[in-house]
């Protein structure tokens, strides 16, 4: 079956300060890793409204377009930018994430990747931070669970930074069990293994500065028993790259390796759950050449599983 690369040219139209790691030349790096893969290319669709308020309120939404500046660049904070385009560019991460999960729950792909910028799971209910303005990835979560009806799903994210947003956004969900990974301490400073959720359905695993591949091996193998007990009916996966050795930004040493290893037993899991669907989402990453290998390694992994 298919395995569908979702993205869009607006990626590129966000546009960070000079020097900033989340920079429009990911998008080339990933592209470039990808391009020749057998995979079937989708356009990012603009989210509509009411997709975007699944997680965060009107008055969220209105801030963000609102702030859009007509030239130039505005901070939001210290970290998290916007541009002309940024709005649409942010718009087309989530859309592309709903869409996803569209094609993979009508059985129109097996598994998808959404490869957009800006990021999303530092966002916050009302509160962009992080590089991040909408949670793609809870929206899509709360898509699959409101929208098309499923009762269980499985949101796990390898980025080297704690997904807070993701984790305030789902805090009362009660059906979907999140799980993330992050060097501690690191920005932005939560996902500690007591901060459980109101259902008790989120698992932390913070891992030491300077662990690698041993340690995140074993806490990873704990929390798939719990994502296989929890029997979800698709997983989503916020695909951040930036554990890896070479990254400017943290300090956990994953090779390609780690990330095809990891990719490859939450395959496990889905096939074993829910016929193997799986929908990943590009999320941190801040070396070009180590983003562009671990991103092959990943959808490499969803192309083999396809099969
Ligand atoms: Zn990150």
């Amino acid at each position: 079956m298919t395995v569908v690369w979702i993205s869009h040219a607006a990626s590129e139209g966000h546009v960070t300060p000079e020097g900033h790691p989340e920079r429009i030349e990911r998008m080339a790096a990933v592209e470039a890793a990808l391009d020749g893969l057998p995979l079937e290319r989708r356009y990012a669709p603009m989210a509509a409204d009411a997709e975007v308020l699944r997680c965060h309120p009107q008055s969220h939404l209105d801030r963000i377009r609102r702030a859009e500046p007509v030239e130039g660049i505005v901070g939001l904070d210290p970290d998290t930018w916007m541009s002309p385009g940024s709005f649409e560019a942010a718009m087309r991460a989530v859309g592309g994430t709903c869409a996803a999960v569209d094609l993979v729950l009508a059985g129109e792909a097996s598994s998808a990747f959404v490869g957009c910028r800006p990021p999303g799971h530092h966002a916050e209910r009302e509160k962009p931070m992080g590089f991040c303005l909408f949670g793609s990835v809870a929206i899509a979560a709360r898509r699959a669970l409101d929208h098309h009806g499923l009762g269980r799903v499985a949101v796990v994210d390898f980025d080297v930074h704690h997904g807070n947003g993701t984790q305030d956004l789902l805090w009362d969900e009660g059906r979907a069990l999140f799980v993330s990974s992050h060097q501690m301490p690191l920005y932005p400073g939560t996902g500690a293994v007591d901060e459980r959720g109101a259902h008790g359905q989120i698992l932390n695993l913070p891992l030491a500065p300077g662990s690698g591949s041993a340690e995140m091996r074993e806490a990873w193998e704990a929390a798939f028993r719990r994502i296989e007990d929890w029997q979800p009916e698709l997983i989503l996966i916020s695909a951040g790259f930036d554990a890896h050795a070479a990254d400017p930004l943290a300090n956990l040493n994953w090779r390609e390796e780690d990330f095809r290893w990891l990719t490859g037993r939450l395959c496990d899991l889905a096939a074993a759950s829910c016929g193997g669907r799986v929908v990943s989402t590009l999320e941190g990453g801040y070396d070009l050449a180590a983003l562009a290998a671990s991103s092959a390694a990943h959808v490499g992994v969803l192309l083999e599983r396809s099969a």
